[in-house]
């Protein structure tokens, strides 16, 4: 409190104040009193003066000095200083010192002044006694018209003293006045620097983001409103802040929910933001890049360059960039400023088009396989045909075996058309679904006995086993049965007729159930057996084309499992045969009952 200014200046005022105060009341009070003590002095010489003018002006007559003690018996209860002068200034009567051994009193200023004005009055220091005197002398005249001056004095050192007392009074009452003075100021600066510093301590405080302080409103003076100001301020602080929190955690949350990768780069190519799709793209961490120039960051020298040259050339870039295996569609876009027609920085836009070129290859691919696939039988077809029409004379057998040979050419189109029209109807999501609760163990009966003979055709034995008699799941018959038959009729093509065994088995795995088709066949090597579930993949085309095959049938399988919520795997070794496993959710049992 003591280190306060206002304190200091407080005190400082009253303290001059009461300096000047108490000088100026001291001597208007002092010199008020001197001069009511003096003027009741001069009464009483006065009266007393002019008591004594009848008796004494008659020693001037005489003019023979009288010594003290005499004169002391001719005014007796007198105690002023009694002092008689002629007209030269010679005293002849003095009751304090013998007239013999004063000196010429002409140049006194009293005697001078009664002499020309009958009567002076005047203080001031007697050279004979020493002391402060105050002198009234009269004009007297004797009966013999011998002119002289009576004068009487007294002593005010008595006055002096009082002064001087109430002086000291005085002193002492501004003295305890200064100390009553000093701890009202204090007081008063207290009340005023206390609030005052509790404000400041919480205007700080809200300064650096402490907006949900506030200060007490209890005062009704003019603290009181400027504490609800502060309090408004905060509050209108605090509104704003959330408000923009709210609005930053939405752009944040937009910005991170965006499968693009966004980056935002301030003019000195600051990184301001970045999300965590861009984070992943560039396989970095958020420290790794916040705060940092973008040119400094880990990442593709391209797409720094496209940074700069926005920023630099303040226009916005387009480009396809390669980064690993990623194909990356970038674009740079200049920030514009809120209000200004000025740039703010840029803002990089990032979507990772891996994929999509994938699919679209894949697309390319599956129309220049399926319009190859199609070629060929179409091309034999036409080339049987046209050899038909060129000569009409053909043998009859040679024209029966043209015949066939156009049979089976328009036979394995048809599979080919049947198979892409059901690829084609699983890839349509607008595809209706008829869901039913199939019997998997009476669907692979049905296989089972449908194939048997196609099996003992191919000189292959076909067993089936389940290891439930009942297992049910979600599902389309049509195509769970299309899924089961395509996988078998693979195992009994790419069987050896040889001891040749196909199993159909079918058992419960947790909440799954597990078809298995398994055949001791050729086998498939590691490498194709990741491909051969691709559309027209195929490991050995001649072979698969002799046997009718399309390269779709395990497209399909997949297609169906995946559409079931299940999932196709295989094992095989090459040479020795393969087990291909289905995977297909069980349904909810309780639905069942109900
Ligand atoms: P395809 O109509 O040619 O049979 P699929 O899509 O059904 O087409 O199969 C793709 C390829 O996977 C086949 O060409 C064949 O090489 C291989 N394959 C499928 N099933 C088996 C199996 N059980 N044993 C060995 N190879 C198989």
């Amino acid at each position: 409190m003591l280190k306060s200014r206002l304190l200091w200046q407080i005190w400082s005022i009253l303290g001059f104040t009461l300096i000047i105060s108490t000088m100026l009341f001291g001597s208007l009070v002092a010199d008020q009193v001197k001069r009511d003590a003096v003027n009741r002095v001069e009464q009483t010489l006065h009266k007393q003066v002019q008591a004594l003018a009848p008796v004494l002006s008659e020693l001037l007559d005489s003019g023979v000095s009288l010594s003290p003690e005499a004169l002391t018996r001719m005014t007796p209860g007198i105690t002023a200083r009694i002092t008689l002068i002629d007209r030269r200034g010679r005293v002849l009567a003095d009751n304090q010192k013998p007239a013999s051994q004063m000196n010429n009193h002409s140049d006194r200023p009293e005697i001078i002044r009664a002499f020309s004005n009958t009567y002076g009055v005047v203080s001031r220091y007697s050279d004979t006694l020493k002391v402060s005197m105050l002198y009234v002398a009269i004009r007297v005249e004797s009966a013999g018209a011998a002119e002289g001056v009576l004068r009487v004095a007294l002593p005010i050192t008595s006055i002096d003293e009082q002064l001087r007392s109430l002086q000291t009074r005085i002193a002492l009452s501004a003295l305890a006045a200064g100390v009553v003075l000093l701890a009202i100021g204090y007081i008063l600066a207290f009340r005023l620097t206390n609030p005052v510093s509790q404000m400041t301590e919480v205007a700080r405080e809200i300064a650096v983001g402490e907006y949900q302080l506030r200060l007490p409103e209890n005062r009704e003076d003019e603290l009181g409103q400027l504490a609800a100001v502060i309090n408004e301020l905060a509050q209108g602080a605090q509104d704003r802040i959330e408000e923009l929190t709210g609005h930053r955690n939405r752009l944040t949350a937009v910005l991170a929910s965006l499968t693009e990768g966004v980056v935002a780069v301030d003019l000195d190519q600051q990184v301001q933001h970045i999300n965590q799709a861009a984070l992943q793209i560039f396989g970095l961490k958020y420290d790794q890049v916040i705060g940092r120039k973008f040119g400094e960051v880990q990442t593709v020298r391209e797409i720094k360059r496209m940074v700069e040259t926005c920023i630099d050339e303040q226009t916005n870039v387009v480009a396809t960039i390669k980064f690993g295996s990623q194909l990356l569609e970038c674009s740079c876009i200049l920030m514009p400023e809120a209000d200004a027609g000025d740039f703010s920085g840029a803002i990089l836009v990032i979507d990772d088009a891996t994929e999509r070129s994938r699919l679209e290859e894949v697309r390319s691919d599956f129309v220049a396989n399926a319009s190859h696939e199609l070629k060929t039988p179409i091309a034999a077809i036409r080339g049987l045909i046209e050899t038909i029409i060129d000569d009409p004379a053909m043998p009859k057998e040679t024209f029966s075996r043209f015949a066939e040979r156009i049979r089976l050419q328009t036979i394995r189109l048809d599979r080919i058309v049947q198979d892409l029209l059901q690829l084609s109807r699983f890839d349509s999501s607008e595809r209706e679904k008829h869901l039913a609760r199939i019997d998997l163990a009476g669907l692979l009966r049905q296989v089972h006995q449908a194939k048997l003979f196609d099996a003992g055709d191919a000189s292959v034995e076909f067993t089936l086993s389940l290891q439930e008699s009942s297992l049910e799941v979600e599902g389309e018959a049509e195509a769970l049965n299309q899924l089961i038959t395509n996988l078998v009729d693979n195992a009994i093509k790419y069987t050896d007729q040889r001891d040749g065994l196909v199993q159909l088995r079918l058992s419960r795995l947790g909440s799954m159930a597990l078809i298995e088709v398994q055949d001791n066949g050729m086998g498939i090597s590691k490498d194709e057996s990741q491909r051969i579930f691709e559309r027209f993949y195929r490991v050995d085309k001649a072979r698969s084309r002799d046997l009718g095959g399309t390269g779709l049938g395990l497209a399909i399988v997949k297609h169906i499992a995946q559409s079931h919520m299940g999932s196709v795997s295989v094992e095989s070794q090459l040479g020795k045969g393969s087990i291909f496993s289905v995977k297909i959710p069980l349904a909810d049992p309780l639905e069942a009952s109900a």
